[in-house]
């Protein structure tokens, strides 16, 4: 398996010894990095990448979840080609930027927004905003959901063991990690525990998926909205990967009104651009002399524009209809080659977006999740990058699908999965 994977890609590996020179591990983000040497991309169009080797594959990881538009969508690259000839960044307010902002208060049930570049910019914001309006410290967050790379929330995202307050990287000093607190997701006598009135909010990713793509339970939810109402706690979404997945997010599927909301990723149709917004009340707290906010590539004019088309002409609610029909395909391939085989695998599905795991249920929190043996999943995933399908972007992450796959591309990928899951039910795991 992995060496097939070696066979095909002799110039990633090269081109890995000579990066790894100048860059950690080769790559420019941890998660791109896996052994034995990452795969160097060079373009993609549509629903298809290519490596330097040239290789050609089917792309399900989009960008951990970015480009549901497809790579290099037409329109996006004619939104882009005329913007950039009026300048990419202008310092003072881009004139359209409003506009922007008010598709997106309406689409999401939102009343202000602030945008940032990313995912990682808009919780940290979210959180200074939610300690600044209710004037306390500590923020309840669940382990395994990961809302960005800055300090206080890069906690119990993927310990190796479970139980304790684990930081997910050296350098996190234990006291700015004091003031969060960890708990099981989808757990409610956890949550009950510590949901007191010193809390200033929880944030979670309101569908999990930094741990493949864990379901919510709607009993659990509600009670976390109940709890918040009680003891005047925020509830944050960071809807950062949920955000793209249904067409008003996870706060439209739940039909609740969460009081601050993080959109990133998907939203911008590959531009970055992330979005913090929530209830009037909260978010006029921002401003010069109140609660800080800003970046020098906020709401640059590349990223208002691209998002403006993705929001009004490509992610519409009939494009995100064909999204889950053929995520749909997905499930129900995967459900059938489990059956056929007889393997103990068991999927996951939301929308665009869907997970397997090598395990008789889907775990319910990251406890469960951790106890697997992800050797199979490794095999699994070799065999298809081997065989041209990038599946998704790692174990903990799940496969997404763009308005540019077809119906053949499905059918490839299950195909391919028969193969791989085959491979991988054969490979001895540490639990057999
Ligand atoms: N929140 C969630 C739920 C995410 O999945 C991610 C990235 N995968 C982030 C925040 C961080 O976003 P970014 O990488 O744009 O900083």
């Amino acid at each position: 398996m992995l060496s097939q994977y070696i066979s095909k890609t002799p110039k990633s590996k090269v081109l890995f010894e000579e990066n790894k020179e100048f860059m950690p591990y080769g790559v420019s983000s941890n998660y791109r990095y896996f052994d034995p040497y990452p795969l160097y991309l060079v373009r993609g169009k549509g629903s298809k990448v290519w490596d330097i080797d040239g290789n050609e594959y089917t792309d399900y990881n989009l960008g951990f979840g970015v480009l549901e538009v497809g790579h290099a969508n037409e329109r996006i690259i004619e939104v882009i080609s005329d913007t950039i000839k009026d300048s990419s960044i202008m310092g003072f307010e881009y004139y359209k930027t409003g506009t922007l902002a008010k598709i997106i208060c309406q689409r999401y049930g939102i009343d202000m927004v602030r945008f940032s570049s990313s995912g990682t910019e808009a919780t940290m914001h979210s959180i200074r905003l939610a300690r600044a309006f209710t004037k306390r410290k500590k923020i309840i967050k669940f382990e395994g959901h990961y809302h960005g790379s800055h300090d206080q929330l890069l906690v119990n995202v993927n310990p190796l063991k479970v139980g304790g307050k684990v930081p997910s990287s050296s350098g996190i000093p234990d006291e700015v990690i004091q003031n969060t607190i960890i708990v099981d997701w989808n757990d409610i006598d956890s949550f009950e525990k510590v949901a007191k009135e010193d809390i200033a909010a929880v944030i979670m990713e309101p569908v999990a998926m930094n741990m493949g793509l864990i379901p919510t339970d709607k009993e659990f939810m509600k009670s976390v909205f109940e709890l918040s109402k009680d003891k005047g706690f925020l509830v944050i979404f960071d809807e950062t990967k949920t955000g793209g997945k249904f067409y008003n997010g996870a706060a439209g599927y739940f039909g609740v009104k969460p009081d601050i909301i993080i959109l990133g990723k998907a939203i911008a149709g590959g531009l970055p651009l992330s979005v913090i917004g929530g209830k009037r009340e909260i978010m006029e707290l921002i401003g010069p002399g109140k609660v800080a906010h800003g970046g020098t590539f906020n709401a640059n004019t590349l990223s208002v524009n691209a998002s403006i088309v993705t929001l009004r002409e490509l992610l519409t609610e009939s494009a995100f209809y064909q999204l889950h029909r053929l995520s749909d395909m997905l499930e129900i391939g995967y459900r059938d080659i489990a059956e056929d085989l007889g393997v103990e695998l068991s999927v996951s599905k939301w929308g665009p977006s869907g997970s397997i795991y090598f395990s008789e249920k889907v775990p319910k929190n990251y406890k469960e999740f951790i106890r697997m043996d992800f050797s199979r999943w490794f095999t699994y995933f070799y065999v298809m990058l081997s065989k041209g399908v990038i599946p998704m972007g790692g174990f903990n992450e799940q496969w997404t699908v763009s308005i540019k796959h077809s119906e053949e591309d499905i059918l490839k990928h299950i195909e391919v999965a028969e193969e791989a899951i085959k491979k991988a039910k054969d490979t001895k795991t540490n639990m057999s």
